[in-house]
């Protein structure tokens, strides 16, 4: 038995979803502990594209059991979606996805409550999903969780407590009429639908455990946008971090074996914030023309940099990484020099250590080191001997720099396009 955490060790769609689908192969169960559909996963499988934004990408391995667990926030009528289309692509999902009866739901007010905020000074980025509205909710204890939703009673004088105490600030936008016909819509469809797959998660675990079985949890985001250790208050509305796995699963501490963090061989971000080694110059957009860094949710075009191991340093001591995968190191072939960040200077001092103030953040300047770039190509390449010796100097620079070592080398979109480093890392398949 084990039990692995993947989580983004930059600012998210670090491309754990491919991580995920090669390591998921070892894995009984996947689980999805945090965020909402915000997060989107792309996973290239069978020459087909799949983009995942509620539903662990474990979904698409087969015979593996998927739960959503209570630390994430759903939207019913997106859920649904996601899984009429897994199924329209011959996944199966019945009977293999198990949805936490404790977690919370996106509703229609969360959406308008978003946007208000998008609207204004306070405006940080978001995707304006009604995600942070559903996770103040549920800390301002009057969140719904599924299982509430399910009680039509229960349901309807929730929603109305809701709207009640929210109108003040959804009456400039909708009426709480039309809003009532929004939250109820489809509502005994979707009763039926969650009726399939609402379930125990805490005791399926527990079940699972005992007997024995691989669990691996599968984080949402980045650390860097984790509403504790991430650039506040640029940052999600939950915690991607590794701890997160236990309280948005319910499963304990003591369970847990092993966490990988994922990173790119670069930096990206999406949304506003602080992002030291962003590249705002021809070669930014370069990167993210080869990267194809548009977001896998809305499109958006992702701010590209330089790798920044202050960043990378704090991930791993905030996530207790054990081990790394490193992935897009294709996306830099033919960049001569290439640069990592190893410290920034902030007030005139030299920080090895990302600092917690806002100014400190937004002001940081980084102090990079150049190291030879490759121009062979990376792509195809399995054997870390078999990689130009620049880009491993470059690996093992970065595995050095952060004190992590490096379990895997993604080169590629497909599962096939990967070094597998360390063979003893018992997730391998
Ligand atoms: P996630 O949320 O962390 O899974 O990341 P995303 O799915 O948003 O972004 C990762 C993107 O990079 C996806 O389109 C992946 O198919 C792609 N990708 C993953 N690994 C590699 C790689 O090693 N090289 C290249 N070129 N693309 C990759």
């Amino acid at each position: 038995m084990s039990t692995l955490i993947v989580v983004g060790a930059q600012w998210g769609d670090e491309g754990k979803g491919k991580i995920v689908h090669l390591l998921g192969k070892k894995a009984d169960v996947i689980v999805r502990y945090q965020g909402g559909n915000n997060a989107g996963h792309t996973v290239v499988f069978d020459g087909k594209k799949f983009v995942l934004h509620q539903i662990p990408s474990g979904i698409l391995q087969p015979g593996r059991r998927c739960v959503i667990a209570n630390g994430v926030v759903m939207d019913p009528w997106a859920l649904r979606e996601e899984v009429r289309f897994l199924e329209s692509q011959k996944i199966k999902v019945k009977g293999r996805l198990f949805i936490s009866a404790w977690a919370h739901l996106i509703l229609p007010y969360h959406r308008y409550l978003d946007a208000l905020r998008e609207s204004g000074k306070g405006k940080i980025g978001t995707t304006k999903r009604g995600i942070g509205p559903a996770y103040s909710d549920k800390v301002g204890r009057v969140g719904i969780r599924l299982a509430d939703y399910m009680d039509p009673a229960a349901f309807k004088e929730l929603v109305e407590q809701n709207l009640q105490a929210k109108s003040p600030l959804l009456t400039s936008l909708v009426s709480l009429d039309d809003l009532r016909k929004e939250t109820f819509k489809d509502y005994d469809d979707l009763r039926a639908f969650f009726a399939e797959y609402i379930a125990e998660t805490p005791t399926l675990l527990a079940d699972a455990l005992a007997k024995k079985k691989n669990l691996l949890f599968e984080g949402a985001q980045g650390t860097m946008l984790d509403v504790d250790f991430g650039t506040y208050p640029f940052v999600t509305s939950s915690n991607p971090i590794a701890g997160a796995a236990c309280v948005g699963s319910g499963v304990g501490p003591a369970a847990i074996d092993e966490v990988l963090g994922v990173v790119k061989a670069y930096t990206t971000r999406v949304g506003d914030g602080p992002f030291p080694t962003e590249l705002k110059d021809a070669f930014g957009d370069q990167l993210r023309e080869r990267g194809q860094e548009f977001g896998a949710t809305t499109g958006r075009p992702r701010r590209c940099g330089w790798f920044d191991a202050v960043v990378v340093r704090h991930a791993v001591r905030i996530n207790g990484l054990t081990r790394l995968a490193l992935t897009k190191l294709d996306v830099l072939e033919g960049v001569d020099p290439i640069r990592v960040c190893v410290a920034y200077k902030v007030d005139g001092k030299i920080v090895k250590e990302f600092p917690a103030s806002r100014r400190a953040q937004a002001t940081a300047e980084p102090v990079y080191k150049n190291l030879p770039g490759f121009s062979e190509p990376v792509k195809g390449i399995t054997e870390y001997k078999k990689l130009p010796k620049a880009a491993q100097a470059y690996v093992a620079f970065l595995a050095k720099e952060v004190g992590v070592p490096m379990a895997l080398i993604s080169m590629g979109r497909s599962r096939d396009e990967t070094i597998l480093v360390d063979k003893k890392f018992r997730w391998i398949p």
